[in-house]
């Protein structure tokens, strides 16, 4: 069977460029006992893959240059030569590596694939019943803390991880402010997504002033997936006690040059805050518990979501690019 497929052609500087890409075609073997051929239905892109494409220690893995790039997948089973699946049937990868690589169709050996539930749209599981889900559940819950009455403050708010974070704090009882890109998404997020204010970041030159103003009681626990600047702002409005879940620093994913900011260390030890990154692989034995809060509260309607879905299977480099220029709102994904 002849396939397309996506590689990685260069490693970028600064911000990925559709050169660093290229698309290649290759024949796939017939299939052996024990194995699976999937074609991809939906395929993620995030923005921890542009540090993948650095040559770089990592909590994981560089992509190699010339080798297919790989993200969060949902796929359908094609042919199987495995007891376990039979054609129709809806896969991902084992959570030990939870990727398909960016082909038109793989063989995969049975054991690293799983079934999903198809009760569930099937895109889902790669965004609020997936990876930025889990993110949003543990980054908030086990390092925020959430307690009825704080004052939650969210950086990237309006995507994939931010959306649900915001909800869950709301579920909390929190008032919630997120912090966005655009008069259309700092919308979104009052008026779809029960935000009590929204900043836009892009339309305010004076970004302390605006977080005080849809902050009046201080900030509790900021969220914070961006850095940078807009941190910066955050963290000196914080009040004794805060806490600070490190999710991302997407800000600054294609800086060239190691950034310099005011120190946050004062603020941190006068205030007693406390600052903890993480990567939700850390929870990974906590996986099934989230899910399944996820899930109820998807069922029932008290969690809402959204998807900008970019159609084909050529638009992968391009979507993973539109995550650095907010093309999205709630949680990209290409439809292949
Ligand atoms: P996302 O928010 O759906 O997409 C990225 C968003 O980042 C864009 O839509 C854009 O929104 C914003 N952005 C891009 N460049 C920016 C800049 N220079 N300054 C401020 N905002 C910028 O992505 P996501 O999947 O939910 O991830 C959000 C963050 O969480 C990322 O930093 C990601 O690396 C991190 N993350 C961490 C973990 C973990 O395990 N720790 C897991 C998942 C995600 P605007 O239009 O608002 O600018």
């Amino acid at each position: 069977m002849k396939i397309k497929q996506i590689l990685l052609a260069s490693r970028p500087k600064g911000l990925p460029t559709l050169d660093n890409f290229k698309t290649t075609t290759a024949t796939l073997p017939a299939l052996n006992t024990g194995e699976v051929l999937v074609k991809p239905i939906y395929l993620s892109v995030d923005p921890y893959m542009r540090g993948r494409m650095n040559d770089a220690k990592s909590y994981i893995p560089p992509f190699q240059v010339n080798e297919p790039i790989e993200s969060g997948g949902v796929g359908e089973v094609v042919e199987s030569k495995a007891d376990q699946f039979k054609p129709g049937d809806l896969v991902m990868s084992t959570n030990t590596r939870p990727f398909l690589p960016w082909a038109t169709a793989s063989i995969f050996p049975a054991g690293s694939l799983r079934k999903v539930d198809s009760s569930v749209p099937p895109s889902y599981y790669l965004g609020i019943l997936g990876m930025p889900g889990l993110t949003a559940y543990f980054g908030l819950m086990d390092i925020g803390k959430p307690k009825p009455g704080e004052t939650v403050v969210i950086s990237g708010a309006a995507g994939a991880v931010g959306i649900v974070v915001g909800q869950l704090a709301k579920i909390a009882g929190c008032r919630v402010v997120g912090i966005a890109g655009g008069a259309e998404k700092v919308k979104l997020l009052t008026d779809i997504f029960d935000f009590d204010a929204a900043v836009d970041y892009k339309g305010n030159r004076n970004m302390s002033g605006a977080i005080a103003a849809a902050c009046p009681n201080g900030v509790d626990i900021y969220f914070d997936n961006v850095g940078g600047e807009i941190s910066d702002a955050v963290i000196q409005q914080m009040n004794f006690f805060g806490r600070v879940p490190l999710c991302g620093q997407i800000s600054l994913y294609n800086s060239t040059e190691v950034p310099i900011g005011p120190r946050v260390q004062p603020k941190m030890v006068t205030y007693s805050l406390l600052m903890q990154g993480f990567i939700v692989g850390n929870y990974a034995s906590r996986f099934p518990e989230g899910i399944k809060y996820l899930v109820e509260l998807v069922k029932s309607g008290k969690l809402k979501y959204n998807e900008t879905i970019e159609e084909g299977f050529d638009q992968l480099p391009d979507a993973l690019l539109g995550l650095f220029s907010g093309r999205n709102s709630g949680k990209m994904i290409v439809k292949v």
